[in-house]
């Protein structure tokens, strides 16, 4: 390289800027990288993220590998909300962070500290992998880590761009770590012998799930695909290197959550089969049961004998947990379909599921029956089509993020966040049905104690005028505000002009 990066203007980022960021980056020669995020993660009616910063997907995903480092590239403000996230979340390890200011920037330094960093990180005793994540300043100034070295003394390097301007959600974020790994994995397996898992492993042809799933659930879709003489492979995302292998080295990929473009391209290039949707309620378990086993080669018989294991548990659960309500849901996770498919399974009426990730054929069986079933699916939802949705359906409960659940609690509807309540319970099989509807029915048995609660805070104000803290309701100053939207259109005006002039 010849040492230079062109600037990249102030004030880019995820919340301003976009195109001049988007821009910035085909100048410093990653058309290649956005067209491939582009493909793999089209955008949406909401062109920025509106949930928390893509990066932590991939952050998310090295932090919880044994054996693997993982170092940010990126702005102070966006490295410590990603590592206040990640040990929010208990990453129980440290971040690495290489950074940088205007000159080390311009003068294409950072990549020489980066690289440094790596080596000083590589060690084979410590590592089996360094990865280094470029946040959106350093991925649009062109910072190539293309260019660094491949493998230093047997540890792997692993050099992503995960900008808020090319991946529109953490979700996804997850992929383009999980599928680079998936790919440098698959690459050294082509090449010569690799390592075994730690742990034993099947003799039995391997189903791979793909996804972040709640830990039981792999144990449980095992006992399920037992009757057919098949067991589950390490999932992916991976929790160590040697995993990758055993991954790869599957008779099935399951694409339980839809969104992993990048991983299924290399399960593909490894001549695997990949089947969608997931083993969720009757309907939903038979369908997968039928199309894994069907593509791993089973029997009808072997087949139906899965079946008639699973599915009567199944039923008992649901019929032992009606749910009697109207729920909407909304989430980032990608597994919001197949919720929102046994919630209705289990009795419940659902009008809206709302999801920010993109639509893809591992979903489409979930999207048909959803249609069929009277629910209206949202890809790449923004929050103000979930909040839309939520005031229209003015559910018993709404499923979703943040900001819904306290928009939604503010009209005194119940609502949990779908992350932390609804993606930390087991969701497939017997189990699955259970925990679903003990949720729904715990909260939905809240609806007096919300509306206690607005008609108790009634009179205190509201959004910036919120009462909290205050003798009274803070007063607007409606003078103040028409003064500086005067302020900001002369602004404006003269900004068009000098424009124009020049
Ligand atoms: S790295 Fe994340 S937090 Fe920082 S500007 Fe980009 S999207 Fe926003």
């Amino acid at each position: 390289m010849d040492g230079s990066l062109p600037p990249v203007a102030n004030g880019g980022g995820c919340h301003g800027g976009r195109d001049t960021m988007l821009e910035a980056a085909r100048a410093a020669g990653k058309s290649e990288t956005l067209d491939r995020l582009q493909a793999d993660y089209p955008r949406g009616p909401h062109d920025q993220p509106q949930s928390m910063c893509p990066a932590f997907g991939s952050l998310r995903v090295g932090l919880r590998m044994r054996r693997v480092a993982t170092i940010l590239c990126g702005s102070a403000c966006c490295v410590y909300g990603l590592t206040f996230t990640s040990h929010f979340y208990g990453a129980k390890r440290s971040v690495g962070y290489v950074p940088f200011n205007s000159e080390t920037l311009v003068r294409g330094q950072v990549y020489e500290d980066i690289r440094d960093a790596v080596y000083e990180t590589a060690k084979p005793d410590q590592y089996d992998a360094v990865v280094v994540i470029n946040l959106c300043v350093p991925t649009a100034s062109g910072v190539p880590l293309d260019r660094l070295p491949k493998q230093i003394d047997g540890v792997r390097v692993i050099g992503i761009d995960v900008p808020g301007f090319g991946v529109p959600t953490h979700a996804e974020a997850k992929d383009v770590l999980a599928g680079a790994m998936l790919r440098y994995a698959r690459l050294e397996a082509t090449a010569g012998p690799v390592q075994r898992p730690r742990g034993a492993i099947a003799d039995e042809p391997r189903v791979t799930l793909i996804g972040e799933l709640f830990p039981a659930d792999p144990v449980g879709v095992a006992g399920m695909l037992k009757p057919m003489g098949l067991a589950v492979a390490p999932p992916l995302p991976s929790r160590e290197w040697r995993d990758l292998y055993a991954s790869l080295d599957c008779a099935v990929a399951a694409a339980v959550h839809p969104f992993y473009v990048a991983s299924v391209r290399e399960f593909a290039a490894a001549g695997r089969p990949v089947v969608g949707s997931g083993p969720v309620g009757v309907e939903g378990t038979s369908d997968w049961l039928a199309a894994t086993g069907r593509a791993a080669g089973a029997t009808a018989e072997r087949i139906d004998a899965a079946k008639a294991q699973a599915l009567p548990a199944i039923r008992a659960a649901l019929d032992a947990n009606p749910i009697r309500a109207r729920v909407t849901v909304s989430g980032y996770e990608g597994s919001e379909l197949l919720v929102a498919r046994l919630l209705i399974e289990a009795g419940a009426d659902v009008p809206y599921v709302g999801t920010a990730c993109p639509r893809t054929e591992w979903s489409e069986a979930d999207r048909q029956w959803l249609a069929a079933h009277g629910a209206h699916v949202q890809y790449r939802a923004s929050l103000e089509q979930d909040m839309a949705a939520m005031r229209e359906a003015r559910p018993d409960l709404a499923l979703g993020t943040t900001p819904l659940v306290q928009a939604a609690k503010e009209r005194g509807i119940p609502a949990i966040y779908f992350t932390n309540m609804v993606s930390a319970r087991p969701l497939f099989g017997a189990p699955g049905a259970a925990a679903l509807a003990a949720i729904v029915a715990t909260q939905t048995k809240g609806a007096d104690r919300f509306g206690r609660m607005v008609s108790f805070f009634s009179g205190v104000g509201t959004g910036d005028a919120a009462g909290y803290g205050w003798q009274g309701v803070p007063k607007q100053h409606p003078g103040a505000r028409e003064k500086f939207r005067r302020q900001r259109e002369a602004r404006a005006k003269a900004a068009a002009s000098q424009a124009m002039g020049s």
